[in-house]
């Protein structure tokens, strides 16, 4: 059984499977191992659309074995630990093996127990989360007969950080299909003080909050579910302020302060997984230790992170990942050749594609400093502005998108 590869992967995500098939394509005899327990591999981009009923969910998910280049050595197992001083890693099967360089890229994890009442509430009855179970959060929306519709989100860092609002443009949309609008009351209740970070995003969305009458709270962290009585707990941050003012039945409890719910769809509250937290590898906020422009690892120069594990200060996005990976994969090659990596830079790109109804959407790209940097390529697709709402970009977001996903950036081609 071979135990040493010039490259050891772990995690067969995105982040993953990119590195591997463009370290490929650079260098064809290149040995990778990668350490990947699941047997199916998700796009999960398109589970906002699963979760509106626009989107069939068996088509976000492929099977590993087809997504895992050819030449690839698929490790089935649990990475457990690391010892970076011996260049290894080992694994739940009790294996160890050792690289010349390890990409470090197992994504994120929930932990429901941040929130009281969310693992025994999540994915039932009439809570749900697109990050967890799409198919049931359409059971949800179809079903849905009016009261209030509560949609919010963790004081964790999540990834794709407009996911929580994505569903809630298109949940609406659908109330007014199936009747239950008049009766409803849709309410976004979130820590942060902004729809969204970005000045001309915002601008958009503000518009889209005015159309579709919705209740924003901002300031609000939620701290507990109490699935039973259907009250979502929040406290509040000191700037927590609304907008839109709507009356919703609400409960207190010392500082805290409880809206009922006939609807919650939530993001789960998220971390990297245990076994990064407990390793040598990460920064204080638990998050592996990566340079913000070279995804090298401060500490271990032959490590690399990239993906939604990495610590960067930017959206965790699969569009981010389509910009890391390039620059991790040259660093490698050139650490390999010259002893040095190059002098690509990542800026903190971004995206997050918002779709704000059914056939619309605004698509936000930016980096590190927030500055608004659409792609150039979309002027091909005859968007001028894509900060403003498109059909054009609804299209991209539901065939372009996926098509890409799978058929060249999951390739190692260039996009
Ligand atoms: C509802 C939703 C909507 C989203 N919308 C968008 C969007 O519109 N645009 C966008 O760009 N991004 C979006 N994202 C985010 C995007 O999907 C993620 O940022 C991206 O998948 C992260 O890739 P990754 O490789 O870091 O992690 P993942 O793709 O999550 O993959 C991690 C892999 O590591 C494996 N793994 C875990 N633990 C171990 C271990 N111990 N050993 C070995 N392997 C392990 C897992 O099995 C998994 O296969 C969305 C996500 C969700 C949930």
């Amino acid at each position: 059984m071979k135990t040493h590869y010039q490259v050891l992967i772990i995690g067969g995500g995105t982040a993953g499977i990119m590195t591997a098939a463009q370290l490929l394509k650079k260098e064809h005899k290149m040995e990778i191992g990668l350490i990947e327990p699941s047997e199916t591999h998700y796009y999960q981009p398109a589970w906002t659309l699963v979760g509106a009923g626009t989107y069939d969910f068996d088509k976000t998910a492929k099977p590993m074995a087809d997504v895992i280049p050819k030449g690839v050595d698929w490790i089935r197992d649990y990475a457990r630990k690391f010892d970076p001083a011996n260049n290894s890693v080992s694994t739940k099967s009790g294996t160890t093996y050792t690289y010349d360089y390890l990409v470090v890229a197992p994504g994120l994890a929930y932990d429901m127990d941040l929130v009281p009442g969310l693992r025994e509430a999540m994915d039932k009855g009439v809570v749900c989360s697109n990050y967890t179970d799409p198919k049931h959060t359409w059971e949800v929306v179809r079903n849905f007969k009016g009261g209030t519709a509560l949609f919010t989100q963790p004081t964790t860092t999540i990834k794709c950080g407009g996911a929580p609002q994505k569903i809630m443009y298109l949940a609406e949309s659908y109330f007014r299909k199936s009747g239950v609008r008049k009766d409803t009351t849709v309410l976004f209740a979130t820590p942060g003080t902004v729809i969204f970070g970005i000045p001309e995003i915002k601008k958009t969305l503000m518009e889209v909050v005015d159309r579709k009458d919705i209740n924003l709270r901002f300031g609000y962290q939620l701290v507990k579910i109490d699935a039973e009585k259907q009250i979502a707990w929040y406290r509040f941050a000191d700037h927590e302020k609304e907008y839109n003012h709507k009356d919703v039945k609400t409960e207190k409890d010392g500082d805290l302060t409880g809206i009922h719910y006939d609807l919650l769809h939530t993001a789960p509250p998220s971390v990297a997984p245990e076994f990064i937290r407990k390793s040598i590898l990460v920064n204080e906020a638990g998050w592996l230790d990566v340079d913000k422009h070279t995804m090298q690892h401060r500490k271990y120069q032959n490590i690399f992170g990239l993906g939604d594990v990495a610590g960067l200060p930017t959206a965790k996005t699969g569009a981010a990942i389509r910009k890391q990976v390039p620059i991790v994969v040259d660093n490698i090659l050139l650490l390999k050749e010259r002893s040095q990596i190059g002098s690509m830079s990542y800026n903190g790109y971004s995206s997050c594609p918002l779709v704000t109804d059914y056939g619309k959407m605004v698509l936000a790209e930016f980096d590190y400093d927030n500055n608004f940097t659409p792609d150039p390529k979309l002027k091909q697709m005859f968007i001028s502005d894509s900060s403003k709402e498109s059909w054009r970009l609804w299209m991209l977001k539901k065939y372009g998108l996926p098509y890409l996903y799978w058929n060249k950036m999951l390739k190692g081609k260039a996009v």
